[in-house]
């Protein structure tokens, strides 16, 4: 598996080629952000693993890609470190909402059957799903598919307990072990040598405020990262990657047979 590889992009087509390109085929289009992730991860984290799994999914689904969209939800303090750190830039919910239904209802007026959207940012979730959820009743979606996922939600948890042990939750992975071992598989010229390690990671669903960030977070840290490994990086883009090629090509047995 080559990480890089890349599906056809969508936007390279042209107008005169787009119908007859995209008939019935799979859209790949990956969600990141623009979000501080400690001292040695770059503000792009989200949004490179978003693109980087998005199109070795859709390489091997023979599928589309589309543009990564880098600005989205708002980081919050207890997933995200908030924003107490420079550079974080985002979009309130309701524009992000807002940006997505048409995004999404304008994409509806090509003929392909379906579209995967692959997130890398944890706040993004909940206005992804609901966007989606809200054209797909709309009569522009008739008879396309939709599926949506976060990458961290295809990992199996005795796949991922085998490799880390004491796995604080994905709220607060974030600049942790998982995504510093992903970056240094797949950019390790934006990692820089420190690790800094948080011994108390926040718990999942709590919000507080005021919120201390310096207990919170080390650095902008949430949990740790002093084991973080490029193997252990190549080992889980592969994992999420084969999971993701299985979801979509079976179905999972969740959507809905064509009745027509
Ligand atoms: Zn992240």
């Amino acid at each position: 598996m080559t990480p890089r590889s890349a599906g056809p992009h969508l936007c390279d087509l042209s107008s005169a080629e787009v119908l007859t390109a995209t008939a019935g085929r799979t859209v790949v289009w990956p969600v990141g952000s623009v979000e501080q992730h400690g001292p040695h991860l770059p503000l792009s984290v989200d949004t490179l693993l978003a693109d980087a799994f998005a199109r070795q999914i859709a390489h091997e689904l023979n599928a589309l890609t589309l543009p990564v969209q880098s600005i989205a939800a708002r980081s919050l303090p207890q997933s995200g470190g908030g924003l107490a750190f420079p550079g974080t830039i985002h979009v309130r919910g309701g524009s992000l909402l807002a940006f997505l239904e048409d995004a999404l209802e304008s994409l509806c007026a090509l003929p392909w059957h379906r579209l995967l959207i692959v997130n890398g940012h944890f706040e993004n979730e909940p206005f992804l799903f609901e966007a989606l959820d809200e054209v797909g009743r709309r009569p522009v979606a008739a008879g396309k598919e939709f599926l949506a996922l976060s990458w961290w939600s295809l990992v199996d948890t005795d796949w991922l307990a085998g490799r880390v042990p004491l796995f604080p939750g994905w709220h607060a992975e974030h600049a942790g072990l998982t995504e510093t071992s992903l970056m240094l598989y797949l950019r390790p010229d934006l990692v820089s040598a420190a690790r800094p390690d948080h011994a108390d990671p926040p718990r999942p669903g709590v919000y507080l405020h005021p919120v201390d960030v310096d207990r919170t977070t080390n650095q902008g840290v949430l949990s740790s990262t002093s084991n973080a490994t490029a193997a252990l990086g190549k080992d889980l883009f592969r994992h999420v990657v084969a999971a993701a090629v299985a979801l979509v090509s079976e179905g999972n047995g969740l959507l809905r047979e064509e009745t027509s």
